[in-house]
């Protein structure tokens, strides 16, 4: 996934700011040539240079700076292979997806559509506010060894900064998926560059919910750690040539796996 320190902060910004904060952070990690206007808070000018290969990859990711120590020193980091997974009766999702206005940017790492205000989840008595969806190709996560050509990520926040994500993967099918469309068309972004578009949360989701949960990380610096996962178990499928639209953007933009460490991974049911 794809966040930043002072969005896992920053509970209380709309969207916009978040959206304004987002790409000032991405720009500033590129180029480190774009000063952060002073309306985009802890959006600081020197946040580190990563990368998924050589020496700022994710080997050196934990060297990048005290912030992002638990890259290399965390214990429960994500991604996993999920591989045994015990079923468990636990609150299913709600969704309360409202909105469909996003705005979409290439931030460097991958494309992102940043959320309106308005679309949230709720899991038992927390409510998680949707921040923005991102991809990662192949995906991040396997189940029994196996990757899948790309996972989505459906980043959430609760008030206090609290993050869960939700995983979708994805496969190739032989149809288009009207879902996508719209989020594939930003996919020829250019870096930095922002488009407004209109998705259907719901619509991006497998019909059947049923979710792997863990507790994990982010899976890009800094690497924090206390993020609900919600991976959902079945696949979404999208057409060759989608697939080829978003992998021509970014592939290979998956971080690699992680030690389980005693954790469980739960099977949770829901149609
Ligand atoms: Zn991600």
């Amino acid at each position: 996934m794809k966040t930043r320190p002072h969005q896992v902060l920053g509970g209380l910004l709309v969207a916009a700011v978040l959206a304004t904060a987002l790409t000032v952070g991405s720009a500033s990690a590129q180029t480190s040539a774009t000063a952060a206007p002073a309306a985009a808070p802890a959006a600081t000018t020197t946040l580190p240079h990563w990368t998924y290969g050589g020496k700022e990859g994710p080997k050196h990711w934990g060297e990048l700076g005290p912030a992002d120590s638990a890259c290399s020193h965390g214990s429960y980091q994500t991604p996993i292979d999920i591989r045994k997974a015990t079923p468990a009766k636990l609150p299913k999702i709600r969704f309360n997806y409202v909105d469909d206005t996003v705005s979409e940017i290439n931030n460097g790492h991958t494309i992102e559509a940043v959320a309106a205000e308005g679309d949230s989840i709720t899991v038992g008595d927390e409510a998680f506010s949707l921040v923005q969806m991102h991809f990662h190709a192949p995906s991040e996560h396997t189940v029994n060894g196996k990757p899948y050509a790309a996972e989505f990520h459906l980043v959430h926040k609760t008030a206090e900064g609290k993050l869960a994500v939700i995983g979708v993967f994805i496969e190739r099918g032989k149809k288009t998926n009207p879902a996508y469309d719209t989020f594939i068309a930003g996919s020829t972004l250019s870096n930095d560059a922002t488009q407004s578009e209109s998705i259907d949360w719901l619509s991006i989701l497998p019909i059947d919910k049923t979710t792997y949960r863990y507790q994990g990380s982010l899976t890009t610096p800094p690497c924090s750690e206390g993020v609900s996962w919600f991976v959902m178990k079945n696949p979404v499928q999208l057409s060759a040539a989608q697939i080829k639209a978003i992998t021509a953007a970014y592939s290979g933009n998956n971080r690699p796996l992680n030690p389980l460490n005693g954790r469980t991974v739960n099977l949770v049911r829901q149609k």
